[in-house]
């Protein structure tokens, strides 16, 4: 499998460090609002590069931070009448939801920078122990011209990046391109004890510490957006590297950037979309695909003409298992046959296929064109002569590829009234003394999320 890294500009054969086991950080929001379309692309790209590590068998400890301390944030919590604590937590909560929608799954741990503060104080006194930081009035900064790899990564030497730099006012720094690790604390603003006063971590070195103290000195992959590249990455190697002594990522992995109807995104072109504003017409599902239908590494346009394909060809995909699940319920014969354990064994031809494109710095456009090429071929080929076993075993491959890229998850919701029929066949099976039927429908419906209790007013549910 190969990867893109941005340190050499090339692919790269995947490698980790550990056999078997893959360390992952990707910068998560600073949550302050709704997040767009923009900041979606990376937790959609990167949530399908650790499904498909796990495919193929890696066992993926994947962080996603949360910067929950920041300017934006405070502007919001003095706008709102709130602390800064609660603008974090309701925008986590509201990240949460639009991330389920889109079908990001849950990290292995999302850490908040408000619970890293005394792991990013200790790590801030080690760089000032060895002389990568300086204090300046209660504030910390980074020697960058004390690192000798600074520009590595975005391909810049330090001088050029020196004398390139915007006349800086701030006359506290040594050079242009030193960063703050420290802010002092200013009225209004939320501070924490430290050596050097009260004050607030950079947004900087938050990533490298909630990144080595979840996932070691050194990462397998390090991913985010291309605008992270510099001065954020860059900035992270540099406290990384001079605290610790050891190499900080092996791959870096940064996806492009996206456009609306051809033009960059903003709130004063009035071209800004959140992802919330995308749910009121277009199901997650949908947005990710249109996400998942260009190369990570290539720009993305965003229109309405897009989104529809989008939804278009997501419902081809749903047709198919659809269909499927109905041929096997009816189903009358159950064992393959030997023309069609030939068929299968064709079949196996867009699982290679798939594997082939994603192990290609993972080719999404392509792996989707794979999925399609099945999906005619099973289209084809099952009909209602089909065995039982055929089918299911088309099914299961067939729904095992879309969910390597996150599609075809979701269950069909279960209505009230449905819900209600299921409930009363079940009270009629227990009164015939039906067990097994009793019991089969409380498990399905229990699959499905849907908790049963027996109470003396009679059976209650609720959905899970
Ligand atoms: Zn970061
Ligand atoms: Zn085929």
């Amino acid at each position: 499998m190969k990867i893109y890294n941005t340190q050499s500009n090339r692919k790269e054969e995947f490698i980790p460090l550990n056999e078997g086991k893959v360390n992952f950080y990707v910068c998560g929001p600073t949550v302050y609002n709704f997040f767009h379309i923009g900041n979606a692309r990376p937790f959609v790209v990167f949530d399908t590069v650790r499904r498909y590590l796990e495919y193929k068998g890696y066992k993926v400890n994947y962080v996603q931070n949360f910067t929950d301390v920041d300017d934006k944030i405070i502007k919001k919590a003095i706008e709102e009448g709130i602390t800064s604590q609660e603008v974090g937590d309701k925008y986590i909560k509201e990240y949460f939801e639009d991330a389920d929608a889109l079908g990001v799954r849950r990290a292995t741990k999302h850490p908040r920078v408000t619970e890293t503060i005394p792991e990013i104080i200790d790590f801030i006194k080690i760089l000032v122990d060895k002389g990568y930081g300086y204090v300046k009035n209660g504030n910390v900064y980074y020697d960058t011209k004390k690192f000798k790899g600074y520009g590595k990564l975005s391909g810049q030497n330090i001088d050029d990046l020196v004398s390139g730099a915007r006349i800086e006012v701030n006359v506290e720094k040594k050079s242009p391109t030193d960063f703050v690790l420290w802010k002092n604390q200013k009225p209004g603003e939320p501070g924490w004890e430290s050596p050097w006063g009260m004050g607030r971590p950079g947004w900087h070195i938050e990533c490298s510490v909630m990144s080595t103290k979840y996932l070691g000195d050194t990462l397998d992959i390090h991913a985010g957006g291309q605008d992270l590249i510099f001065p954020h990455h860059e900035n992270e190697i540099a406290q990384s590297e001079a605290a610790t002594g050891a190499p900080y990522v092996k791959y870096w992995m940064h996806n492009g950037y996206i456009t609306i109807n051809n033009e960059k995104m903003s709130k004063s072109k009035g071209n800004f979309f959140t992802v919330r504003d995308i749910r009121k017409d277009y199901d997650g599902e949908v947005l990710r695909f249109f996400l998942l239908s260009a190369h990570y590494r290539n720009p993305i346009n965003f229109n309405r003409e897009l989104i529809e394909q989008a939804k278009v060809s997501l419902e081809r995909l749903y047709n198919t298992k659809k269909n499927l699940e109905h041929l096997e319920k009816h189903a009358t014969l159950s064992d393959m046959n030997d023309s069609e354990k030939k068929i299968l064994e064709e079949m196996a031809s867009h699982e290679s296929k798939f594997v082939e494109v994603m192990d290609d710095d993972m080719n999404t456009a392509d792996a989707l064109a794979s999925l399609f090429e099945f999906s005619k071929h099973i289209n084809s080929e099952t009909n209602e002569n089909s065995s039982k076993e055929f089918i299911k075993a088309v099914f299961d491959k067939f729904v095992e590829l879309s969910s390597v890229l996150g599609f075809l998850e979701k269950q069909e919701e279960l209505l009230d009234g449905d819900i209600q029929k299921l409930i009363d066949q079940r009270q009629l099976a227990r009164k015939e003394k039906n067990y097994a039927l009793s019991d089969e429908i409380r498990d399905n419906l229990s699959e499905q999320g849907i908790v049963l209790e027996d109470t003396p007013q009679g059976v209650k549910w609720k959905r899970r």
